[in-house]
C-alpha cells in the first residue's frame, strides 16, 4: 500500500520497523510518501520512500478514471506535480449527491486534488474552478466530445449531449472521421 507523510501505520510492539519512519507515542509513523510492506510471519513493516513524484493532501493530480460505481469513481493517479510517478496510485472520487448527473465518466482524464487518505488510496476531489475532466469519451459510444460550455460536452458520433464537470482546459476531441476498430 502508499501511505501518505504522517500516516499512523501500526503499534511498535506489533512490528519492527525498517526504511524511513518516525516513532511517537509508540506508533510507527511514515514521513514521506512511501509504499509500505508488511511482513506478518516475521513481524516487520517496511515503510520506503517513493523515489518518483510527490503527493500530499492539498496536491493535484492527474487521473485516469477506470470505472465508475455510485458514488465513487475509481481512477488510476498517471502524474503528480507533473512528474511521473510509481505505478498503483490509486484513488477515488465520492461524486457528492447534490449533483443529480454523474459528472465523470469513465475513461476519461480529470484533474483532482488530494483531500485525503484510506487504506491505501488517495481521496481526491473534482471540486474546484480548475478541477475536472480534461479529455473524455461519450459514455455511450465512445465518441469525441467536445464541450458546450462549462458542464456540458456533445459527442460527435451519436449527438447526445453529457452533462459533465469539464476543467477550464478541457481538450475537445474532433477528429475527421469515425475510425472502426475490426
Ligand atoms: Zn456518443
Amino acid at each position: 500500500m502508499i501511505a501518505l507523510p504522517g500516516e499512523r501505520l501500526g503499534v511498535i510492539e506489533a512490528f519492527e520497523p525498517k526504511g524511513e519512519f518516525i516513532i511517537k507515542d509508540g506508533y510507527i509513523y511514515s514521513t514521506k510518501l512511501s509504499e509500505v510492506k508488511i511482513d506478518k510471519k516475521h513481524k516487520i513493516i517496511e515503510i520506503r520512500p517513493l523515489k518518483k513524484g510527490i503527493a500530499n493532501v492539498g496536491d493535484i493530480v492527474v487521473g485516469r478514471v477506470d470505472y465508475v460505481q455510485k458514488p465513487f469513481a475509481f481512477l488510476t493517479i498517471v502524474s503528480a506535480l507533473n512528474e511521473g510517478l510509481a505505478a498503483d496510485l490509486k484513488g477515488m472520487i465520492y461524486i457528492d449527491q447534490d449533483f443529480e448527473y454523474m459528472p465523470i465518466t469513465e475513461g476519461s482524464i480529470v484533474r483532482a486534488k488530494i483531500i485525503g487518505m484510506s487504506a491505501g488510496v488517495l481521496m481526491l476531489s473534482i471540486d474546484g474552478p480548475e478541477l475536472g475532466i480534461l479529455e473524455a469519451y461519450c459514455n455511450y459510444c465512445g465518441g469525441p466530445l467536445v464541450a458546450r460550455g462549462r458542464n456540458s460536452a456533445r459527442c460527435i458520433w451519436c449527438g447526445r449531449v453529457l452533462r459533465l464537470k469539464l476543467a477550464p482546459d478541457f481538450k475537445s476531441k474532433a477528429l475527421p472521421y469515425r475510425v472502426i476498430l475490426e
